[in-house]
């Protein structure tokens, strides 16, 4: 990663990006070669996704994600400040079919995008934000409420630009990156998100992108903010390194049935594969959660305002 980061620094955005992509799909990390118990999903292997087939190289450590929040086991924390998003949609750059999710992606080369407050010391910068959803609505989340499943998840990835100069650097480092999680719930078709499902036909295939504009990630997020869960935790894609400061957004947002059925036609493979995958499933299970703790920007028992309700699950 050092040397791959040094010498692509001074390129331009564009060609630094597909550079480390290529780099990271043939990296050798030969940390500890995962178990199919430990990585796999609930679905057989005939069905799982080949990112997930091939040999892992997992770190092997006690801070992998996502996990399941149990609300009653999440301790209140007075310290943890409100988050602070600035985001510019000028920073918005394209959007990818990596055949796992899609990622709409930003320019990351300066402070326009970012992230601060919360449990955050540092600034971080938005690069990337994508989704994990399932083949129905029953489930696709990663993370979990109470064990109960939501039918997609966004992801909206940052990086630490106080501490670190590129993304590519931050992923491995302690600190070094900040997701925000937002579940999303079946219902009122969402108007912000539309723009973006109109985009997708165009990158139906695995490596298709397209260039993908001014779009605002703030309007995916949840009228309060305010209210949220974070942990220490990893990445929940190879190269599953633990620099994740999780924020899960405890209110959820609404999409319709339509919309994420538009996701759903996407494909993991390739135009010129001869058998194409949906792109579905695309999430990694939970982990345990060895000793960590969850804390809350908010007090559980008190009653809350309609909307973000988190209705007690029996298992
Ligand atoms: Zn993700």
């Amino acid at each position: 990663i050092a040397m791959v980061t040094s010498v692509i620094r001074p390129l331009a955005s564009q060609l630094r990006r597909q550079l480390v992509r290529v780099a990271k799909s043939h990296r050798i990390s030969p940390v500890r070669t995962c178990n199919l118990t430990a990585c796999s999903s609930k679905f057989v292997l005939s069905q799982m996704h080949p990112m997930w087939q091939e040999p892992l190289a997992v770190p092997g450590g006690d801070r992998q994600s996502p996990i399941d929040i149990a609300v009653r086991k999440s301790v209140f924390d007075s310290k943890l400040k409100p988050l602070i998003t600035d985001y510019d949609p000028k920073t918005c750059q394209q959007i990818w079919n990596n055949g796992y999710s899609f990622l709409v992606e930003y320019d990351d080369t300066t402070d326009k995008s970012t992230l601060k407050g919360g449990p955050l010391e540092d600034k971080f910068r938005l690069c990337q934000f994508h989704f994990h959803w399932g083949e129905c609505n029953s489930w696709g989340s990663e993370h979990t409420v109470d064990r109960k499943l939501f039918p997609a998840e966004l992801h909206l990835v940052h990086w630490n630009a106080d501490k670190y100069s590129l993304f590519e650097e931050a992923v491995v480092e302690d600190n070094g990156l900040a997701v925000l999680g937002v579940f999303l719930k079946i219902g009122k078709r969402h108007e912000g998100l539309q723009k973006l499902v109109d985009a997708l036909p165009t990158i139906r295939h695995k490596g298709s992108v397209v260039e993908f504009t001014k779009f605002d990630p703030a309007c995916l997020l949840p009228p309060n903010i305010d209210n949220y869960w974070t942990y220490h935790g990893s990445l929940t894609t190879p190269p599953l390194t633990e620099s994740v400061t999780w924020i899960v957004m405890k209110q959820h947002i609404e999409v319709s049935h339509d919309q994420l059925a538009v996701f759903r036609s996407l494909l993991f493979t390739a135009a010129e594969e001869e058998v194409q995958k949906s792109m579905v499933n695309n999430f990694r299970e939970t982990q345990p959660l060895r000793g960590r703790t969850v804390r809350s920007s908010f007090t559980p028992f008190l009653k809350d305002s309609g909307l973000d309700e988190v209705k007690e699950h029996s298992h």
